[in-house]
């Protein structure tokens, strides 16, 4: 039994309800982005905003801190225990520092300006959303002073997704793994097996057949659609309504068949890390991941480090065929390199493993220099710009495939970005640590059960837990260091230099 503690027990007996009211609220924007009829906008943005309210009402409840504060001085809590206090008066300090005024102020903000963003993108045109990135900066810059910080205002925004990583941490992250990849981007070019485009990008198929191809694939990744469900939406995400119901979506382009199922296998890795959670912990506050990155790194493993890898494909490779006629004229080879070219891209999610972290690193210094004043809004796109060529070597011809591209500005999440990088590179930390603790992935995947045994390594290892532990904790725990960006490299130069010969 994980919870005996009798404090805790009444804890969580009274968090069940504010747990029900979020779980439907996760019902609610679920349906809000796959089939809500489209004039329900406004209202479902209201009918949200006062959910939230009232969940803060219940956390900040007297009586419920007072019960909270008490059993914090009991003596003898487990794990468990001790993260249910964690986990409450970490919730506890950021709503009582937050007015309500502002919680108002910024959902009304951000529901608006998700919908002029989504119109300013269609248009090409950033002076129509200009005023609401203005006062979205202006907003959060107002919740950095409210939530409080050491050294930067940064601190305070990026401790919302990833608890106790800092500005400082990202900076030596980021400069530690700049001109490593940006070496092996320039090697795998010099090679003579280089090629940056790929006919397969241009092959169009039909959304039946693809529909197929994505279910026959999470078949083989054990997808149970007892406990989950694959739908449409126009940026695919992944919803956790309650423990035996986890939902995933993903989208259709028409033509390259990659982009459909990358990110049918990108949301199935966040659905697995829920679905997994042990049932003792349900309708606690730890029945969830940890933090954004340690997410990430779920959604990530299998997208790339499985989905990306040979065997994994060569597994995969007659469901596509079966499906998708037009792979007939095509070898293995073509259809591995295609899920493994590099080559940089004007969009964050269509790039590959490599140059996908020079997008995280522009996004990340352009957001703290607007932070420090260093920047004005008006000269954003100008800067994005020039950071694309620095880093990438292209330059947006419009809005559209530059600063525009991205939901999550006029979402208001500023400082979610740098989670990205991180939940990447803790994949390779997790591939070092199973190679170590099963062998080599290949070997492992070639296995009929193979995806049975990776599943169960991260069932055991991390999924079980939910938030249990902190992300930096949880690291340490199944790494034995801390966070550390050697593996990935590692893994890449393994990889790309193999194939980039
Ligand atoms: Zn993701």
């Amino acid at each position: 039994m994980k919870f005996r503690n009798k404090l805790i027990r009444e804890i969580l007996e009274r968090y069940k309800t504010i747990d029900a009211i979020q779980r439907l609220s996760a019902l609610a924007a679920w349906d809000l982005n796959t089939y809500m009829p489209q004039k329900a906008a406004e209202d479902r943005g209201i009918i949200l905003g006062k959910t939230d309210v009232l969940v803060k009402k219940l956390i900040l409840d007297k009586e419920f801190v007072k019960l909270i504060n008490k059993a914090e001085k009991e003596k003898n809590l487990n794990d468990y225990e001790k993260a249910v206090i964690r986990i409450l008066k970490k919730r506890i300090e950021i709503l009582s520092k937050l007015p309500d005024k502002f919680i108002e102020e910024f959902n009304e903000t951000t529901n608006k300006a998700q919908i002029v963003w989504k119109n300013a993108k269609e248009n090409n045109n950033f002076k129509e959303f200009l005023p609401y990135l203005k006062k979205i900066f202006e907003l959060v810059k107002k919740q950095a002073e409210y939530l409080g910080y050491k050294e930067h205002p940064y601190d305070a925004l990026i401790d919302l997704y990833e608890e106790s990583w800092t500005t400082r941490d990202f900076e030596s992250f980021f400069n530690s793994i700049k001109d490593e990849l940006k070496k092996l981007f320039e090697e795998i070019k010099s090679s003579k097996n280089y090629i940056d485009k790929h006919p397969l990008e241009k092959e169009p198929y039909r959304k039946e057949d693809m529909e197929k191809v994505n279910f026959e694939v999470l078949k083989i990744l054990n997808f149970d659609q007892t406990r989950s469900r694959l739908d449409i939406a126009p940026h695919p995400f992944e919803e956790s309504i309650s423990l035996n119901d986890v939902r995933i979506t993903t989208w259709y382009h028409k033509k390259d068949f990659r982009r459909s199922l990358s990110a049918t296998i990108h949301e199935f890795g966040h659905s697995l890390y829920e679905l997994n959670i042990d049932p003792e912990l349900k309708f606690t506050p730890l029945q969830r991941g940890v933090s954004y990155g340690l997410h990430e790194s779920q959604s990530r493993f299998w997208e790339n480090i499985v989905g990306r890898n040979i065997v994994f494909l060569r597994k995969i490779w007659p469901i596509c065929k079966k499906h998708l006629l037009f792979l007939k004229k095509y070898k293995f080879k073509d259809f591995y390199i295609y899920f493994n070219l590099i080559r940089p891209e004007f969009i964050r999610v269509e790039s590959d493993e490599i140059t996908y972290h020079f997008h995280i690193i522009l996004r990340f210094e352009l957001e703290k220099m607007v932070l420090e004043n260093k920047v004005k809004i008006e000269e954003a796109p100008e800067y994005w710009n020039e950071f694309m060529k620095t880093y990438l070597g292209i330059k947006p011809k419009t809005y559209k495939e530059g600063i525009l591209q991205d939901i999550h500005w006029s979402m208001g999440a500023i400082g979610y970005f740098p989670t990205y990088s991180l939940g990447t590179f803790l994949t390779g930390m997790w591939l070092e640590s199973i190679e170590k603790d099963l062998g080599k992935i290949e070997t492992i995947l070639t296995k009929e059960e193979g995806i049975n045994i990776l599943q169960e390594w991260f069932k055991e290892n991390i999924h079980k837990f939910g938030s249990t532990y902190t992300s930096k904790d949880l690291i340490y725990k199944v790494c034995h260091k801390n966070f550390d960006t050697q593996p990935f490299i590692n893994y890449l130069k393994k990889k790309y230099l193999e194939l980039y010969k």
